[in-house]
């Protein structure tokens, strides 16, 4: 069955065109840094980069994990760049960005999981651009509290930490990770800091019922996850786990109704969505939302 490969459907035909993202390329290349873009092999990176936007991937380029969904290199990382934090921070300026994401290959070898480069990261940003706004989607850190909280202390304003899929196929998909404790990553940094918004993501078509990814929708309710986003999955790579099933465009439609009346603040969902994809829309609606009030 997992050798099976379906073919990809109308709505998900989508052109890369390389020469839209030179200008950006250059800019990563110049300043040593790595983004998630690139790494993961995302469909929408020519639209992002000709937009300016890019989602920058700390920690190096190398995961200590080895989910089945993720293209990033799997393996021993290499020493941290010290530089790095300064350099993201650099680039955001660079690129007028008015909303900055930032995520990290996870980093089970350090203690603090690469918590304390979170902070510097945000801390580096808001030094040299106060204005701009900070997403950060963090790894579960293997649960450990302290990191959290010190990535919450440095005021990002949205904590995202993806639950991915649905329980029952976390030990095909996500097998070191654990879908108890990635709940609890979103509950400890709301429980932290109650105006920081969180927000989490599931890919859809990995083999998931509807009826599970409702209750993966009322799990992340429960534990006062403000922010959805759904996306179809697309496997980066053919040794990748295998895509099961296309979700129609009205499929997301109608789980994005479904969610929103669960209470989530803002859902972004669409076979395209990343977690990371027009990222800055959902402070913007939240914002929108409090100047109608
Ligand atoms: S959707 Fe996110 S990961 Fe994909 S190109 Fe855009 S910013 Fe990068």
């Amino acid at each position: 069955m997992e050798s099976q490969v379906l073919k990809k459907p109308w709505w998900l035909k989508k052109k890369i065109d390389l020469k839209l993202c030179h200008h950006l390329k250059c800019l990563l290349r110049d300043l040593n840094l790595h983004t998630i873009c690139e790494e993961s092999g995302c469909p929408n990176i020519s639209e992002c980069f000709a937009r300016g936007t890019a989602t920058f991937l700390i920690l190096g380029d190398v995961c200590t994990r080895n989910c089945r969904f993720c293209g990033v290199k799997k393996g021993r990382p290499m020493a941290l760049d010290e530089d790095e934090p300064q350099h993201v921070a650099e680039a955001v300026r660079r690129l007028g960005l008015k909303h900055a994401v930032i995520t990290s290959v996870t980093r089970d070898d350090l203690e603090d999981g690469g918590a304390a480069y979170f902070a510097k990261t945000i801390e580096a940003i808001k030094t040299l651009t106060p204005q701009v706004t900070i997403e950060v989607l963090i790894p579960d850190f293997q649960g450990n509290k302290e990191a959290i909280k010190t990535v919450v202390e440095a005021g990002p304003d949205i904590i995202g930490h993806n639950v991915e899929t649905v329980p029952r196929l976390y030990p095909k998909v996500r097998p070191k990770a654990n879908y108890r404790r990635s709940l609890e990553v979103l509950e400890t940094a709301k429980k932290l800091d109650s105006k920081l918004y969180t927000k989490s993501g599931l890919m859809l078509g990995l083999g998931e019922r509807a009826s599970e990814v409702t209750q993966v929708c009322q799990d992340l309710r429960a534990v006062n996850c403000d922010f959805l986003s759904l996306g179809q999955y697309l496997p980066p790579k053919r040794s990748a786990y295998p895509v099961k099933e296309y979700i129609f465009p009205q499929k997301f439609d109608s789980y994005k109704k479904e969610a929103l009346k669960m209470g989530f603040l803002y859902v972004a969902s669409g076979p395209f969505v990343r977690s990371s994809y027009l990222a800055e829309e959902y402070l913007k609606k939240m914002n929108e939302q409090r100047t109608t009030l």
